[in-house]
């Protein structure tokens, strides 16, 4: 068919024979773009109503009815996972429309770390020991709001998938031929093996009671996949059940910048 879009793999066969198979893939990505749109349309159009029952809830207060402060507790703590998975939707369809980044800026890494340290202090409460290391002061190339959202989501995994006294360091590293690594590292529960690899698909959970109860939307690792993606780099998780888990950020010389001390430090 015209305009079809055909997906090819070719196979060796015998000695000197090769198997050419060609497949019509048109439909699929059809499918797949509808997916994407309904998804898209439907977290979009939940905005609106999910702000007004957020706001008439903010506004009902529970010392007034106080036999009703438990059911406003549970009422505002659900409207506001509602709202975090509708924005999580919303961010993931845009990042999967994406073939490349819209707009690329020195994303300061200074600046960066202090705002991880701050996220992961305010949601653990004290409850964990928490470093940040930075042993490669450079800088890196990219989009600072996704990367901030990225990080950002792997450090509150640590938190909320480490038990009260562990740790968590996050680190940046100079690599081998001018790369660099953001690694989370935590001291918590830990991933069996057999769900390494799909921890990153779209609402994949390894025990979903825990994760339920820990808050998180179920799509935190595939944001963190797609970001990546958009920035050629690569996400490589190391986990041991019961002993913890690090996440690695792997990202290539042509994302590295030399940091510019002056503005950084100030703004630290
Ligand atoms: P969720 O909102 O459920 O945390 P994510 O996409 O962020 O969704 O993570 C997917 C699943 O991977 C989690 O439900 C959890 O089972 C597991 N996971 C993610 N990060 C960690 C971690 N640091 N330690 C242990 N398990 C983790």
């Amino acid at each position: 068919q015209p305009g079809s879009t055909l997906s090819l793999r070719l196979i060796p066969y015998s000695d000197d024979l090769w198997l050419l198979i060609a497949r019509d893939v048109s439909r699929l990505l059809q499918l797949e773009q509808m997916r994407r749109d309904f998804v898209a349309n439907v977290s979009h159009e939940l905005r609106t109503p999910l702000t007004v029952v957020h706001g008439y809830l903010d506004m009902l207060d529970p010392q007034e009815h106080p036999d009703w402060a438990p059911m406003l507790a549970e009422m505002q703590r659900q409207s506001q996972r509602m709202t975090q998975l509708v924005e999580d939707l919303l961010m993931l369809s845009r990042l999967e429309s994406q073939d490349s980044l819209a707009t690329e800026e020195t994303v300061s890494m200074a600046p960066m770390l202090a705002t991880l340290r701050r996220e992961a202090q305010a949601l653990s409460q004290g409850r964990h020991e928490i470093s940040i290391e930075d042993t490669a002061g450079v800088d890196l190339w990219g989009s600072n709001k996704e990367l901030h959202s990225a990080f950002s989501n792997l450090v509150g995994n640590a938190v909320r998938y480490t038990p009260a006294g562990g740790s968590i360091r996050v680190r940046l590293r100079s690599e081998q031929r001018g790369g660099v690594a953001l690694e989370v590292i935590d001291s918590g529960y830990g991933i069996p093996a057999a769900h390494l690899p799909r921890v990153t698909e779209r609402f994949y959970r390894v025990s979903t009671s825990r994760s339920r109860e820990s808050g998180g939307t179920g799509l935190g690792l595939s944001i963190v996949k797609h970001v990546l993606n958009l920035h050629q780099a690569r996400l490589e998780i190391t986990s041991e059940v019961g002993r913890g888990s690090t996440f690695s950020c792997h990202f290539g010389a042509e994302r590295v910048r030399q940091r510019d001390h002056g503005f950084a430090d100030t703004l630290e």
